[in-house]
């Protein structure tokens, strides 16, 4: 900055604490505080985030989770700091990757998030079930938790699918934005008409093993198919409204309503392409510059896959920055909720971020943004209660009902 502006810049500055005092100065999104009850109430609940992708950092090398990180949106100084409880870690590849190489390599990162639990065990503790997140809150820890983000990691095996829920993967992403081989994804050319017989065989052992049914990413008719198909209530991990923002891979106001009527949750997704129609028009209406931050990831970390999720980021927000792309606002992540809260009920809708892993709108850089979604609940006129099960109890009571259906499942067959 030359040194001219730089003088100018401190007299305004004075000037203007001189004439709006203070307090209009830390009026900045970054710095704005919440209010006392909003804080009370945030740190005093338990707070779920059901989807975020940092498992590919730590198979990058370079990443830990202890230290405050300049880059991407979770550590645990940022977690602590956001009130965050329990966070699930997504194994998750290309759909593309089949067969044997693909359960390798989710058998990889599974082993990847133990060893940051266990090497910051003071902060962190591993959790499988709602009664072990409600026992980690009470030691003070964070609960970690895993999640499968694709089917095609399990091989049309359903002994890896087994073998997943024994190292402790609590849900499965039934497809990521490729079909796999047994079910249609919402972002792909459909080959199964929804999920195929083979697939209605990995519902049923999903509720055997009470691992919960995910419905992100996957097409309107497996959806269906699955609704069907499924004896315990599903999960959309990180899902948005079809309604706000017209985008395939999200849900219309008819899946939200039957997916509550079969008691299953709606968390709801960051993502600026998923959040704001504004913003899914630009990318639509020149798909040059989606080419342009393709490149531009590919140059800054060539195959890491940890690092194109956190650059693609970047880049998009430097985009934003030069006017290329519009610019999304936190607060219309609180838009989806109360969408989804209309139409599904106060007991079916959560958050699950896509921290790590997709484009964060501006305000809602990382973890510990998470407690100005507690403020602004507050303010549009949501009751305590209501709150809390936004944050957390709803994704509680829903894992609850599914161990239930799988011990009730387990009974049956013995
Ligand atoms: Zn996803």
């Amino acid at each position: 900055m030359p040194r001219e502006f730089s003088i100018l810049a401190l007299l305004l500055f004075s000037l203007s604490v001189f004439l709006l005092g203070p307090k209009s100065m830390t009026s900045h999104p970054a710095q704005t505080d919440i209010s006392a009850k909003a804080r009370q109430l945030h740190f005093s609940s338990i707070v779920i985030d059901t989807h975020t992708d940092t498992t590919q950092r730590f198979i990058d090398g370079d990443f830990d989770l202890a230290p405050r990180n300049e880059k991407g949106s979770v550590d645990i100084p940022r977690m602590k700091e956001g009130g965050l409880d329990a966070v699930f870690f997504a194994v998750w590849m290309p759909s593309k990757v089949r067969g044997p190489i693909a359960v390798e390599r989710a058998l990889k990162q599974i082993e990847a998030v133990h060893a940051q639990v266990n090497r910051h065990s003071n902060d962190l503790v591993f959790a499988t079930t709602a009664d072990q997140i409600r026992a980690a809150r009470a030691k003070k820890k964070i609960a970690v938790l895993l999640a499968v983000e694709g089917g095609h990691m399990i091989n049309s095996d359903l002994a890896v699918l087994r073998e997943f829920a024994g190292k402790g993967v609590r849900y499965m992403t039934l497809t990521h934005s490729g079909n796999c081989e047994w079910a249609d994804s919402s972002t792909d050319k459909p080959i199964h008409n929804g999920l195929s017989p083979f697939g209605k065989q990995v519902i049923a052992e999903m509720n055997r093993l009470g691992m919960m049914v995910d419905v992100s990413h996957v097409s309107d008719k497996t959806f269906h198919d699955v609704l069907a198909a499924s004896k315990a209530p599903i999960i959309a991990s990180h899902s948005n409204c079809r309604a706000l923002c017209d985008h395939p891979r999200n849900m219309s106001d008819d899946m939200i309503r039957e997916l509550a009527a079969k008691g299953g949750i709606i968390q709801i997704n960051f993502h600026v392409g998923f959040l704001s129609q504004k913003f899914r028009n630009a990318e639509r209406a020149d798909p040059k510059i989606n080419q342009a931050i393709g490149i531009e990831v590919q140059k800054r970390c060539g195959n890491k896959e940890g690092c194109q999720l956190i650059e693609g980021d970047r880049i998009t927000r430097e985009f934003v920055e030069a006017g290329k792309l519009p610019r999304v606002d936190w607060t219309e992540i609180i838009d989806h909720i109360d969408h989804a809260i209309k139409i599904a009920g106060i007991n079916h809708v959560g958050i699950g971020s896509d921290f790590d892993g997709a484009n964060m709108p501006f305000g809602m850089e990382d973890a510990s943004m998470l407690r100005k979604i507690t403020d602004a609940l507050l303010q549009k006129g949501y009751t305590e209660g209501d709150v809390k099960k936004i944050l957390g109890e709803n994704t509680l009571r829903l894992m609850a009902e599914v161990e239930r259906t799988g011990k009730q499942l387990c009974g049956e067959s013995k």
